[in-house]
């Protein structure tokens, strides 16, 4: 894809995130609730033998080791020129939000860098304890202290590779399986497979939890499930579209605004017509996209006789004719319902959520019906 396309992916990223860093040219950035989490931890873990600053230590060393596991994901996907958007640090671990979903042969190697991140660290901590004669494993939780420290990280990153194995959905383990099916089987059913296990596990799991009384568990149980189910349902999404272009799916048949036209005249193109979301030109040159929620947004603050010009979003999703549909789709995720279609410089065409939806409606009537007259001969 073109730079922009790079520019304007870049801006659309998880809300709820407090502070940022680059790290080998990712953004990572940090959800609120992470903060909350490490406070926690460091207050409840203050209890212990340990001095505070190893317990900070500690737990830095913690989300280094998952801030590491996540970037094994983003140099591998970068070796098949997938860029990754951005990293998300939650409480349950990271998230290495990918440009582009990975075909079914590069997931394997992508989601095995991660968990092959932590045993590394896990079998180098583990070889300087064994060298240097120190006691492999932590003592018992309540006789930690500061010379645990190393003993508890190298069992940490192998517990973290060990969970990050499991395969269910979303873990890597599950998109290594799936990966795996999907050499013997279509990739949809692989997909299928791999989800059910996924909440098959999440469901054993969320029940031990219930019966051992251990919130943790019951929360990671929920999490593993809900994961399980979007990836199921994206995945199937991908794969339904998968081979398709944009040219297929995309609008030809649009209307644009001039870059001085008002609000109010924005606001009549919206009523007289079916379009929510209007291009925004400068002579030749598209310098905007006017949105349905901006549009109304300006309405409301600056009333019918502002300019689109100030509404307009200049950081619109660009996509070339020629794009895969699945690769397309992660520009139409969250706030974005369309995005504008070039061949080289010229708009040609809107891409939109609704019509992308009319658009698999229709293919999925098309190949019943074809299921169908291919059951009558
Ligand atoms: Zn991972």
């Amino acid at each position: 894809m073109q730079p922009e396309n790079q520019k304007s992916n870049q801006e659309r990223r998880i809300p709820g995130c407090v502070g940022s860093v680059l790290v080998f040219g990712v953004p990572v950035r940090f959800h609120f609730t992470f903060w909350l989490v490490v406070v926690a931890l460091i207050v409840f873990g203050a209890q212990g033998k340990q001095s505070a600053a190893a317990l900070t230590l500690y737990i830095s060393a913690i989300f280094g080791s998952v801030l590491l596991h996540e970037l094994g994901h983003a140099l591998v996907a970068r070796r098949y020129s997938i860029r990754t958007l951005e990293i998300v640090m939650l409480p349950i671990g990271g998230l290495a939000r990918l440009e582009r979903s990975p075909r079914a042969h590069e997931e394997i190697w992508v989601a095995l860098a991660g968990p092959v991140v932590n045993l590394v660290l896990a079998g180098l901590l583990f070889a300087w304890l064994f060298l240097t004669g120190a006691p492999l494993l932590p003592a018992a939780w309540d006789e930690i202290t500061d010379e645990s420290l190393l003993p508890m990280l190298a069992t940490a990153n192998l517990i973290l590779a060990g969970f990050n194995l499991l395969p269910a959905f979303p873990m890597d383990g599950g998109r290594i399986l799936r990966s795996l099916l999907s050499r013997f089987r279509p990739e949809h059913e692989a997909t299928r497979t791999a989800a059910r296990i996924g909440m098959g596990m999440a469901a054993m799991m969320g029940l031990y939890g219930l019966l051992a009384l251990n919130p943790f568990v019951i929360f990671i149980a929920f999490f593993i499930y809900v994961g399980a189910v979007q990836e199921s349902l994206a995945s199937q999404q991908q794969v339904l579209i998968r081979g398709e272009k944009v040219r297929a799916a995309m609008i030809t048949d649009f209307r644009t605004l001039d870059h001085g036209a008002t609000i109010r005249e924005a606001a009549n193109l919206l009523l007289s017509t079916p379009q929510q979301d209007f291009p925004v030109m400068t002579s030749a040159q598209v310098t905007g996209l006017l949105t349905r929620t901006a549009l109304l947004r300006a309405m409301a603050t600056e009333g019918p006789d502002g300019y689109v010009a100030g509404a307009m979003d200049r950081g619109f999703g660009r996509v070339s004719p020629s794009t895969d549909l699945a690769d397309a789709l992660p520009l139409l995720s969250g706030n974005n319902s369309c995005a504008l279609v070039f061949d080289d410089d010229r708009l040609v065409g809107l891409l939109t959520t609704e019509n992308l939806s009319e658009f698999l409606v229709l293919r999925e009537i098309g190949n019943a019906r074809r299921r169908s007259q291919a059951e009558d001969l």
